[in-house]
């Protein structure tokens, strides 16, 4: 297996860029492709970028773009070769050896393809002279050349060994384009392969390309269909991630540029054999595990807040059932949910608590093998977390995943039986209360992140855990828009609803404001009565979040639900939805601290998240918050 080259190119990321290079180089990747932009900007000379590139382990690809080339008039044509004699004297200064060109979409660019085959054939002898290649890629909106086919024709024709032609997997997916000339392609000829995926978009080609680009399995084009097809050619040489996104650019460059390797391990991992066998791009990651469920959620709470908490809990229908054996660690249970209080002042939690006040501070998933879920995540590039215990508890492994958020992998299974009996003192289940309010099961979590976080969390469930990641889609807010995602494993066992703020008002960018990062913002809790459950929550004192009577006007028109049942929604502040599946009940307990909420939910068949009845949802919590600002503001007054 030849050990391929991989790179990622310096637009891909923010910063500067030597911020650039050390995030690709600590990411693992061998090469990285410079855009121009970032030598502008950079305070030394082409000199001092080569040598800022060997320190950091990085081979320079290619040195991009070099526009509107081929097929111009004069007095354009002359101008196009001292230009790229110019380069040529830049990529020398920089240590490589491959000149990159673009497609002309130059509206003064002649068609025919014997003019392009000539210029570029001229360009081929000059760049040989000086020991470099040229590198041909067809861009989707080049004016003459927009199809690979045709830019291979060119190269063919020319027929220079110093000529080759570069594949872009967006240029060649966004068109559809047919893959069979690409497996005819030389292996040899092919002097450079870019890697880039995108969602699927109904809009003009550049924009799709400039703006929304994204790394393999983050998108939805055929891209192992394109490695296969490349995989018969023979190709050897480097893979470049080259993704134009404007939010990628906003984010840490170190975040991204880890996304991007763990998006070509993630591609290596859907390799069939024979293409596996061509391209060892990356190390293959442990097998992935089953998961069945979420095992407990953990609080972190402090003095003050862990009371209302535990008020919270209680009118929730939980009961306390025990204490961990060394740390200030509560267990609270109901049907099948777990819940941990820390109040620890040392450790994870409490550096969690510190930085993000009383909220959701780990979860622990149950799988079939936590051992193997732990290498897994370790190989895809997770860190591993470690914390003291006590004699006789439990080694749970878990890691950080995106920033410093924490999952462990509970092995059910495990010979030493369940944590709760080994770590925990339980008390015995009082058996008057064990109802509780009819809670069974954790539904789902929805979590909040930054929106250019997104893709890195839709990733990291994709590849790490590979759960299923629905498209994107938008939910109105009052101030803006949401960006939601539904992430799911397989079966459904541990569902996760993925949400991010377009607009700095909208409740999700508050959350994200006042939380100071992303997090699990709300927790939904399964019934199967949703009616008794909110009969008990209500007998219990607790305040649920109410529904404007509009709301329940419209619902009656879109459904013509039978009147009874519409009362029965109506008095209870329940949110109602329908699929060709089934039915669906929801509804939400008031936010504690204006951050963490409960969700109820009733599924008959459904299994969807009532994302229709999100923006209602989402205007009333913003009303609360709004009228509690108003209130603080008057005390501060
Ligand atoms: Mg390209
Ligand atoms: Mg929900």
């Amino acid at each position: 297996m030849p050990d391929m080259l991989t790179s990622i190119a310096t637009v891909s990321l923010g910063g500067t860029l030597r911020e650039k290079f050390e995030a690709i180089s600590n990411a693992g990747f061998s090469g990285v492709e410079i855009f121009e932009n970032d030598l502008l900007s950079f305070s030394g000379d082409a000199y001092g970028v080569r040598r800022m590139a060997d320190d950091f382990g990085l081979k320079i690809v290619t040195v991009q773009p070099f526009r509107d080339f081929e097929g111009m008039p004069e007095p354009q044509r002359s101008r196009a070769f001292d230009r790229a004699e110019h380069k040529f004297d830049l990529m020398e200064k920089l240590g490589t050896d491959l000149f990159f060109a673009c497609s002309n979409v130059s509206p003064l660019s002649l068609g025919g393809i014997n003019r392009a085959v000539d210029d570029l054939h001229e360009l081929g002898e000059r760049a040989a002279k000086r020991g470099f290649r040229v590198g041909y890629e067809a861009l989707a909106w080049g004016k003459h050349i927009s199809d690979y086919r045709d830019a291979w024709e060119v190269v063919r024709r020319v027929d220079h060994p110093a000529v080759g032609i570069v594949l872009d997997s967006f240029h060649i997916l966004s068109l559809r384009l047919d893959l069979k000339v690409m497996r005819a392609i030389p292996g040899e000829r092919i002097f450079l392969v870019q890697l880039a995926d995108a969602p699927t978009l109904d809009m003009n080609v550049l924009s799709w390309s400039r703006h929304y680009r994204c790394f393999p399995g983050q998108g939805r084009l055929p891209i192992q269909e394109f490695m296969r097809a490349l995989a018969a050619t023979n190709y050897g040489g480097p893979l470049s991630l080259e993704i134009f996104n404007d939010y990628f650019r906003t984010a840490a460059p170190a975040q991204i540029a880890s996304d991007g390797y763990r998006s070509l391990i993630h591609l290596t991992e859907g390799m069939d054999t024979e293409t596996h066998k061509t391209f060892a791009i990356a190390p293959k990651a442990p097998p992935r595990v089953h998961y069945d469920g979420i095992e407990f959620v953990e609080f972190v709470a402090n003095r003050d807040t862990v009371s209302d908490l535990e008020k919270i809990l209680t009118q929730l229908g939980f009961q306390n059932r025990g204490w961990h054996r060394s740390k200030k660690v509560n267990l609270w249970t109901q049907g099948a949910i777990n819940l941990v209080l820390n109040s620890e002042h040392k450790g994870f939690a409490h550096d969690y608590l510190q930085s993000h006040g009383t909220s959701i501070c780990a979860m622990g998933l149950r799988v079939d093998n936590a051992q193997q879920a732990h290498e897994r995540a370790l190989a895809y590039g997770c860190t591993s977390n470690e914390q003291a215990i006590g004699p006789g508890e439990l080694h749970i492994p878990g890691v950080r995943t995106i920033k410093d958020s924490l999952v462990y992998f509970i092995d059910r299974y495990g010979a030493r039986g369940s944590i709760w009996n080994v770590d925990f003192r339980l008390l015995q289940e009082d058996n008057a209360q064990a109802a509780g309010a009819g809670l069974l099961a954790i539904d789902h979590i929805g979590q909040i992140a930054p929106i250019e976080q997104m893709s890195s969390w839709a990733l990291l469930y994709k590849s790490v855990f590979g759960f299923d990641a629905a498209p994107q889609f938008d939910i109105p807010d009052p101030s803006g828009l949401m960006q939601s995602q539904v992430i799911e494993s397989t079966n459904r066992e541990i569902r996760v609803t993925l949400n991010a703020a377009q607009g700095r008002g909208t409740l999700a960018a508050r959350f994200i404001t006042q939380y100071a990062g992303s997090g699990i913002q709300h927790i939904a809790f399964s019934t199967n009565d949703i009616f008794a459950t909110l009969q008990t929550l209500k007998a219990n004192g607790i305040p649920l979040l109410a529904i404007p009577p509009m709301y329940y006007d419209d619902l009656e028109a879109r459904f013509g639900l039978a009147p009874a049942l519409m009362a029965q929604l109506r008095a209870n502040n329940v949110l109602y939805d329908q699929s060709n599946e089934g039915e669906f009940f929801q509804a939400y307990t008031q936010s504690l601290d204006n951050r963490i909420f409960f969700e109820i939910v009733e599924r008959r068949g459904y299994q969807d998240y009532g994302a229709a009845n999100a923006p209602v949802r989402i205007a009333a919590q913003t009303e609360i918050l709004k009228s509690h600002e108003k209130f603080m503001a008057r005390l501060e007054m």
